[in-house]
């Protein structure tokens, strides 16, 4: 997968990004020509974050049978949910960290 930097606009394998920074749940990438820290825009991470949850949180009630008569609303939001974090993953777009 491609990456592209923010700051000096160069495009890199994923895999030459030698420093990734992942104390927070907004994972830094060193930009391997420019040196600059870059992650992604961190709205499009929150999103992810809850679309990923929402598969979470809505598998978990198909699985324990609770509220059962809901089933295929939930399996819906869930697969709205992993949409959400797939398309963010790919089209998401990167910023510099101040
Ligand atoms: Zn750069």
């Amino acid at each position: 997968m491609k990456e592209m930097c923010p700051n000096c606009k160069s495009n890199f394998a994923a895999k030459d990004i030698n420093n990734i920074n992942k104390n927070s749940i907004f994972i830094e990438k060193q930009c391997p020509s420019c040196n600059k820290w870059f992650c992604l825009n961190k709205t499009l991470t929150i999103i992810k974050i809850i679309g990923i949850f929402l598969l979470l949180i809505t598998s978990l009630l198909n699985i324990f049978n609770i509220k059962s008569e809901y089933s295929p609303v939930f399996s819906s939001i869930g697969l709205v949910g992993i949409l959400m974090a797939i398309i963010v993953t790919f089209f998401g777009k990167h910023e510099t960290v101040k």
